[in-house]
């Protein structure tokens, strides 16, 4: 058994663990990153572009299907899904090549290859060769896939998304269970690329939409292009034959239907990788779901005795915003943090922003309505504004008039605070709004920049302008609001 210690050691070569390494490297030579899978990351091997890549193909056959809207004719659109798998699975392979060719820029003496779990607070057991001590430990271990039991009969027909980029063709038919994210986003790319798809849900959730009114309308646009029940009433899956027949209620007929498939795919939410790290052994407070209470700005874990512990907790791993561009920013953060145990600091968080690509995309920037709510504390400082894209003008030129976006900013001080958008490529407007948001903007100044003709954001427009109209603005509202609110 190797016995050896270091500053800093860094569990999980993922996007946060090789983010706090590189971070981690201006503070000290003496780093070591524990991996015990494959390097290469979940964002390029079965995360954020494969899925990209698996849609980018579907969105191709959609267009092509959509041409003749336009006067084109191109035939009949077939899918070669052996080839459209192989370039999923080339230009993957690119990016996770890209990925490994950094990773030989970390010495060798660097990293230690390996399952690593605490056995002391200080001290890791990376599988049965090595006993690393640190001064401070990153947890950067990251998630993987979790389903409910009520899938289990689906048996080896049971998949997940990891399965879905390693096949050499697609599949005739599969039941997406799940319309979160990455349910949203496969569901649809799999119904576009010819697969007989069905989505069920619970509760009727859609992806991360909070807002009634952008819900039902995502309801109704994806449910023109495919099944999607989000509060579904299955009654039975069973193995059966070469797949998998599931009984369930349709949800507009009431019907009860009996309807098989090749494959079960499970996009029913991830679990952290911490219960295979004997967590107890590192001495510190776990929630219910055994994950360190940590704190969001520095990701440093609290102990059991409540004292503040030399463990941060970054990425998918923690929980907390499950997004590649959180976990490369809370990598950096724990690195300085860990290099300087003695003086831990705030780091910087942008505001909250994610996109599902979907067609139409989804987007959320700043806090959702909910979360608002709960951050003003019942008071009535939330305005609220919004815009359909059915008629909007360029978006009707490229007939992809669908969504609606709900905006929102604080009564007295005219902030803007945050939206739910659901439109055709709100990845871009998102950005702006995010940025708005950033830069602490007022609705008024927001609309006083500049606006082109004739561009989606002129629907942002028409979004900020009813925003705008539903504020209250004026000297009382303000001192109340910025007494409740959340100020700067
Ligand atoms: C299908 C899909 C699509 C996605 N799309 C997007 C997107 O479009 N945009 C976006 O922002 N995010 C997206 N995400 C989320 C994004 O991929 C993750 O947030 C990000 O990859 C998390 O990085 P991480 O470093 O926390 O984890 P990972 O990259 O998973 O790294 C964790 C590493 O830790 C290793 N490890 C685990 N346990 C141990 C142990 N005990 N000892 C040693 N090593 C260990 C693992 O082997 C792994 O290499 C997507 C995710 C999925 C699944």
């Amino acid at each position: 058994m190797q016995q050896r210690h270091t500053d800093i050691a860094i569990i999980g070569a993922g996007s946060a663990g090789l983010s706090a390494w590189h971070a981690a490297k201006k503070h000290t030579d003496d780093v070591v990153l524990v991996e015990a899978g494959e390097y290469g990351t979940t964002c390029a091997r079965v995360g954020c572009m494969p899925s990209k890549l698996l849609i980018a193909a579907a969105d191709a056959a959609h267009r092509a299907r959509q041409a003749d809207v336009f006067g084109v004719n191109v035939g009949a659109v077939e899918v070669d899904g052996s080839a459209v798998m192989a370039r999923v699975k080339r230009e993957r392979d690119r990016f996770v090549a890209g990925v490994l060719d950094s990773m030989k820029r970390i010495p060798a003496s660097h990293r230690i290859r390996g399952h690593a779990r605490f056995i002391q607070p200080h001290t890791l057991q990376v599988d049965d060769h090595t006993q690393l001590t640190a001064n401070a430990i990153i947890i950067a271990t990251g998630s993987r896939p979790s389903w409910p039991g009520m899938l289990e009969p689906a048996g080896d027909r049971l998949i997940v998304n990891d399965d879905v980029f390693e096949r050499d063709t697609l599949p005739e038919s599969v039941a997406v269970f799940g319309p979160g994210v990455i349910g949203l986003e496969l569901g649809q790319a799999l119904s576009r690329l010819g697969v007989r798809t069905r989505m069920f849900g619970v509760g009727g959730s859609i992806g991360p939409l909070q807002s009634e009114k952008v819900r039902q309308t995502a309801d109704e646009v994806f449910n023109h292009e495919f099944y999607l029940d989000a509060d579904a009433d299955v009654k039975h899956i069973e193995r059966q034959g070469e797949g998998v027949a599931i009984t369930f209620i349709e949800r507009d007929s009431g019907r009860e239907l009996t309807e098989t498939f090749d494959y079960v795919l499970a996009a029913t939410g991830r679990q952290a990788n911490i219960d295979r790290l004997d967590i107890e052994s590192a001495e510190l407070s776990l929630d219910e779901h055994g994950v360190p209470h940590f704190n969001r700005f520095t990701l440093q874990c609290v102990n059991a005795d409540d004292s503040e512990s030399h463990i941060f907790i970054t990425g998918d791993a923690n929980q907390a915003v499950p997004l590649l561009h959180e976990a490369v920013s809370e990598g950096k953060i724990a690195a300085r943090n860990a290099a300087n145990l003695d003086d831990v600091q705030v780091g910087r968080r942008n505001v909250p922003l994610s996109v599902i690509f979907t067609e139409p995309q989804i987007a959320i920037v700043g806090d959702n309505r909910p979360s608002l709510e709960a951050r003003y504390g019942g008071c009535d400082c939330i305005a609220e504004g919004g815009v359909s894209f059915d008629d909007q003008g360029r978006a009707t030129v490229m007939g992809e008039n669908h969504g609606y976006m709900a905006l929102f900013a604080e009564h007295g001080s005219g902030a803007f605070l945050g939206a739910e958008l659901l439109g055709p490529r709100v990845e871009h407007m998102a950005h702006l709004l995010a940025w708005a948001l950033e830069q602490k903007l007022t609705v008024s100044e927001m609309l006083a920049m500049p606006f082109y003709h004739p561009v989606l954001e002129e629907g942002l427009r028409t979004g900020l302008s009813d925003l705008n109209a539903a504020l209250k603005q004026g000297p009382a509202i303000t001192e109340r609001c910025m007494e409740c609110g959340p100020g700067d």
